[in-house]
């Protein structure tokens, strides 16, 4: 059992994971290579039973991977970016939390006003300027769906 890591990862892990991104080589911030790190290596001790992530060994971006797979759950981030993608997510989960809208019609409102399928419509894989549309268009499905607009008619000055 223990012997599973990112470098021998197990098929049935990897068969169940939807929608995987391949192993990054290469880190899209500086363009330093990637390795695979542990928790042990990095923060002295290990943390939950999958203790390993990406990490850039340039800029230290970096993600961590799905349990007994090599599949990374999402981009390699900064911190910037992480920050971003905590902001703009956290914008957008009222609209489903509130169970007006399901979770998937969220994500599919998301997706096609952001013009991507819903399949990559993922905070994990959001950039930071992604994240920026992503909390805006977050803002206006809000408004949209739950503060509509007073009807155009009734404010027509008499
Ligand atoms: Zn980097």
């Amino acid at each position: 059992m223990s012997d599973i890591t990112p470098q021998s990862p197990c098929p049935r892990a990897i068969s169940r994971v939807t929608d995987p991104l391949p192993p990054p080589v290469v880190c899209p911030h500086c363009q330093s290579p990637v390795d695979v790190a542990s928790h042990r290596e990095v923060y002295g001790q290990d943390y939950g039973s999958w203790p390993w992530f990406y990490l850039c060994t340039g800029c230290e971006a970096r993600v961590g991977i799905h349990p007994k797979t090599d599949i990374p759950l999402g981009t390699l981030v900064t911190d910037a970016i992480r920050e971003a993608r905590k902001h703009s997510k956290a914008r957008f989960t009222p609209l489903y939390e509130t169970g007006r809208m399901t979770r998937r019609e969220a994500y599919q409102a998301l997706a096609d006003r952001l013009g991507i399928p819903v399949s990559e419509c993922h905070f994990g894989w959001f950039d930071s300027e992604m994240c920026e549309k992503a909390g805006k268009v977050a803002r206006e499905l809000y408004i949209a769906y739950f503060n509509p607009a007073p009807d155009p008619v009734a404010r027509t000055p008499v």
